[in-house]
């Protein structure tokens, strides 16, 4: 971070180490504005004033505590946009409590993802049910594709008709897709030029994008919130690319004895220990290599064939083993990777990375 330069868009320090923090300028850039004496701008307030195009950024816990209470003082409707495929990974620490009495409406992001099968109404049935565990009691539940036109269209109606005049404010966690969906609701509402202005909340170096709704009201994003627990947090943008499904994911069932393993890439394994012999259903990014192997052997296995064999995979990971003993038909959750539906009845192991969440819920297939 070099202490004295500052962004003259958004006020945030000038800094080329962290590309998706705040203030980030490439060296490069840097060096060149510096030696012509021209004015600096990070690279996020230079794509939004010359491109119209919103660069996610994240912040740290205390900016983001002081984020959420500044929304909990106003009058407002908040937008909480969570991805579907990584439901765990994209809830926001207390925020019912944060956000004070305001209405909350419940975004769910990627649809497109998910196997088509799946009917929106059980979709969100489920969500609403994950969200009530914990503690959040949304207005409503709408689930979107961000790259979908007509479904931006569609939320953009329902934000209208629940947010009775006051302003709105667009919250989430990193990776969710928030980027997307604002450029497509500035692309919607476009027609106009310079519909965006940017602001700072008061106290914090952060700046706020504000789109104008009408007169008196306006839609505010506001900065991506890192969840720790993700993977998308440990990987390199390049990697993290090779495991966020594009398209429609293929589920994958195996029928596994009991002492089986299967590796996905060398990303993460799991190992059924001990049940009857049954299928296992992994919903991965379909460019995932999944292995199958002996569970005995398997620690050998990965140590000669990680990141060729089992590919993807990240440089210097530790994969840390968790054991769980199931009663009933459940998902276990690499958050951002993918789940695998594991029935009733089996004891098994999963290995993530370091630092990953690994979560047992209730089946959503
Ligand atoms: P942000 O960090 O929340 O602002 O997220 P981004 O808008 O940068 O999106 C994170 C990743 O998710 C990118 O790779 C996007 O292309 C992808 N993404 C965003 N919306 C969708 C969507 O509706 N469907 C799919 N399949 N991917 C999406």
């Amino acid at each position: 971070v070099n202490e004295e330069l500052r962004c003259i868009g958004c006020g945030a320090l000038i800094q080329s180490e962290d590309k998706n923090g705040l203030g980030y300028l490439p060296a490069s850039a840097l060096q060149k504005k510096l030696e012509n004496d021209d004015e600096l701008y990070c690279q996020r307030c230079f794509r939004l004033r010359h491109y119209n195009e919103i660069v996610p950024t994240s912040l740290t816990d205390d900016d983001f505590l002081k984020l959420l209470q500044e929304i909990g003082e106003q009058d407002a409707l908040i937008v909480n946009v969570v991805d579907i495929f990584d439901f765990n990974g994209s809830l926001i620490p207390s925020l019912h409590r944060l956000t004070g009495n305001n209405d909350v409406l419940l975004v769910a992001n990627k649809k497109d993802i998910l196997p088509h099968s799946l009917k929106v109404g059980k979709l969100t049935a489920w969500l609403k049910e994950q969200a009530k565990a914990q503690g959040l009691h949304p207005l409503d539940i709408r689930v979107i594709s961000a790259m979908n036109r007509d479904d931006v269209t569609d939320l953009m109606n329902e934000i209208e008709d629940y947010r009775e005049g006051r302003d709105v404010y667009v919250v989430g966690v990193t990776n969710v897709g928030k980027s997307t969906l604002i450029n497509a609701i500035i692309k919607n509402a476009s027609g106009e030029d310079n519909i965006i202005t940017t602001s700072r909340f008061p106290g914090t170096t952060l700046d706020k994008i504000e789109i104008p709704l009408d007169d008196e009201s306006k839609l505010i994003d506001t900065p991506g919130i890192i969840h720790r627990g993700q993977m998308a947090h440990y990987l390199e943008a390049q990697d993290l690319k090779l495991i966020s499904p594009k398209k429609e994911i293929k589920p994958k069932t195996y029928q596994l004895n009991s002492e089986q393993t299967l590796f996905f890439g060398g990303l993460a394994r799991f190992d059924f220990i001990s049940g009857e012999r049954q299928g296992m259903t992994a919903y991965f990014d379909n460019e995932i290599d999944i292995h199958r192997t002996k569970l005995i052997g398997a620690t050998e296995f990965y140590e000669r064939h990680a990141g060729e064999l089992l590919k993807p995979a990240i440089a210097d990971v530790k994969l840390v083993r968790r054991e769980f003993s199931l009663k009933g038909k459940s998902d276990i959750v690499v958050s951002g990777l993918g789940w695998i539906n594991v029935p009733e009845r089996a004891v098994v192991a999963v290995w993530a990375p370091e630092g990953v969440d690994v979560v047992v819920r209730k089946a959503l297939i």
